[in-house]
């Protein structure tokens, strides 16, 4: 039995006064509701016809008007492809069945760094719910501002995560991942950076555009760095980096002149790397809330870090609520929810341990 059907169960048992009290809630409730719903639909609306409106399935911009829903939202129809779509085609808050208030409430939770069980219990939703809408919403930061170049001076610099398997429940069928089959007293198997590691490039330049991405498995090869930073960096740049000799090659590619501090320095003439190394460290102590990410999602942790910066550099304080909840509702997300845990892993997981693949079978 369902929720209504549970209700009009119930609703057989009352008394006449009491349906007339039943009757004055409901209605009351379903007023408010809709307003809510509304509310939702004008700022998806305002938002998203700040940027040129295109039809959410081919992009086409012809596309005209077709009447309205019950909760009066827009809808439309594409005369090149005949989909039609509404102000929330396409965004987190399609077929949701949660109200604005909910959805706001959540992205308030969220971006305060709360764990899922507080959010689900602070918003009224599941641990699962909230875990797919997290999702969802990190899908969204990943677009934030990524047609930017960075330009002028650019501090670059490499930090490594270990490969992290968070998600996989262990069981009698794997019992040890490979992170437990690390005892105290053995010695490490690979001393220094290895392919047990994932490497992630954060690049900022002098006006705080920023790049974190993880860029691949090990020591990052020139190839890495290059996929990582098409189309991102402007020519006749600086970048100051550290010593590695990749970077030589990349400078090149970019037209960008090099300053490279040699290894054991923290400075070379004016340059440094101070602010670089900084944002590594805030980035790790941003990551412990989180009580490790598995690296299959770690890129979309690092769009959500890369967000939060922005919004300190670019947004007064008691704007960045509003800013981070209206971008977040109103942009594009393609995330399926029961695709998430399926999600491949970025980098070579058999590389660094070959045996694993009985773990996933
Ligand atoms: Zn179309």
């Amino acid at each position: 039995m369902n929720n209504l059907e549970m209700i009009y169960e119930l609703v057989n048992t009352i008394c006449a006064d009491e349906m007339g009290e039943l009757k004055d809630y409901v209605s009351k409730k379903s007023a408010s509701e809709i307003k809510a719903t509304n509310a939702m639909h004008r700022i998806l609306y305002r938002e998203r016809t700040h940027q040129a409106s295109h039809c959410q399935h081919c992009g086409s911009l012809a596309f005209v008007r077709n009447g309205k829903t019950k909760t009066m939202r827009q809808k439309y129809v594409c005369k090149d492809c005949h989909k039609s779509f509404s102000d929330t085609t396409k965004s987190i808050v399609q077929s949701t069945k949660k109200n604005y208030q909910v959805w706001h409430r959540f992205i308030e939770e969220m971006m305060s760094g709360q764990s899922l069980r507080t959010i689900s219990s602070k918003v009224g939703i599941s641990v699962t719910t909230a875990f797919h809408w997290r999702h969802k919403a990190m899908e969204v930061m990943t677009q934030y501002q990524t047609n930017e170049r960075l330009s002028g001076e650019i501090q670059m610099d490499e930090t490594y995560f270990l490969l992290n398997f968070k998600g996989i429940k262990k069981n009698s069928k794997n019992p040890l991942m490979p992170r437990k089959a690390k005892k105290r007293g053995t010695p490490a198997i690979k001393r220094g950076i290895s392919n047990e590691h994932v490497c992630v490039l954060v690049a900022m330049d002098e006006s705080d555009q920023m790049i974190t991405k993880l860029i691949g498995q090990g020591n990052p090869l020139i190839q890495d760095f290059d996929k990582a930073l098409v189309n991102r960096i402007k020519p006749n740049g600086t970048m100051v980096t550290d010593s590695k000799s990749a970077y030589q090659e990349v400078s090149k590619k970019y037209k960008c002149s090099l300053i490279q501090i040699p290894s054991g320095f923290h400075t070379l003439d004016t340059y440094n790397l101070g602010t670089l190394n900084g944002i590594h460290g805030e980035m790790k102590q941003w990551f412990q809330k989180f009580k490790g990410v598995s690296t299959r999602h770690l890129q979309k942790y690092l769009s959500w870090f890369r967000f939060e910066k922005y919004l300190k550099y670019q947004i007064e304080p008691e704007y960045r609520q509003k800013h981070s909840f209206r971008y977040i509702v109103s942009n594009e997300s393609s995330v399926i929810v029961n695709t998430i845990s399926k999600k491949p892993f970025p980098v070579d997981i058999y590389k660094p341990y070959p045996t694993l693949n009985q773990y996933f079978a």
